[in-house]
């Protein structure tokens, strides 16, 4: 099963696509997290990228698919994956489109978490994520153990640089002008619109029952007749 997540930053993308990753048994797979193993790393990816993530732009669609698809060439990819922050323009949404029909995958199956802006502003300066495994957790309500210390692996939680109010306001705004038509592309269909604004459990719960069935006809569809 190949599942698109989609949604603006702070809708709550890292935590649902980390469950549904241990629900489902694929890879979670997140663009950003990935440009910021290698900016933390100093690759020469990494360098190239540092700049645009501070700003809140986007890297260029050529450097994105390239990380991508060197990681969905990886065999734990091979019984499908769920993305969470691409694609983010059209053109990146006709290169994915382009690598499924090659590789013979199912058709993606697409969520987008829908949140009021207001409440992304306050879910985003709030938040902090761990610097080894990036699970994230928010001050306000969804807070460590242990202050400043993650749950999982005890590794130092940090705020991330482009989370600051002005930051995240230039990347709604972004993200609103390029995913906009990147979502269009993928109305009808396996297309599910999500009420993100809601606790964890909740979103997660409406988004298991919307998949279950689209996952079952994947499933048989991939299975040997
Ligand atoms: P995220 O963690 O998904 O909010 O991504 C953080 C930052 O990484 C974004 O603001 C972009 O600078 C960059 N980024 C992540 N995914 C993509 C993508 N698919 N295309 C271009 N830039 C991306």
């Amino acid at each position: 099963v190949v599942i698109l997540l989609f949604g603006p930053p702070g809708s709550g993308k890292g935590t649902q696509s980390r469950l549904l990753s241990a629900k489902f048994g694929i890879p979670a797979i997140s663009t950003g997290d990935m440009l910021r193993a290698e900016i933390e790393a100093g690759t020469s990816l990494g360098d190239t990228a540092e700049s645009f993530l501070a700003r809140g732009d986007l890297v260029t669609d050529e450097l994105v698919n390239q990380m991508l698809v060197k990681r969905l060439e990886q065999p734990d990819c091979d019984g499908g994956f769920l993305l969470d922050g691409y694609p983010r323009t059209v053109q990146q949404a006709a290169f994915l489109d382009h690598y499924v029909t090659e590789k013979g995958l199912p058709t993606p199956i697409v969520v987008h978490l829908d949140v009021p802006t207001d409440v992304l502003i306050r879910r985003t300066s709030s938040r902090l994520q761990c610097s080894k495994c990036h699970r994230i957790y928010n001050i306000l309500h969804k807070r460590p153990n242990q202050s400043g210390i993650c749950d999982a692996d005890g590794a130092p939680l940090v705020a991330r640089n482009d989370d600051g109010e002005e930051v995240v306001r230039g990347r709604l705004n972004g993200y609103r002008k390029l995913t906009g038509p990147v979502l269009a592309h993928y109305t009808g269909g396996n297309y599910y619109p999500v009420d993100g604004n809601r606790s964890t459990e909740e979103v997660f719960r409406e988004i298991q029952t919307l998949l279950e069935p689209a996952v079952a006809k994947s499933a048989n569809r991939n299975s040997p007749r």
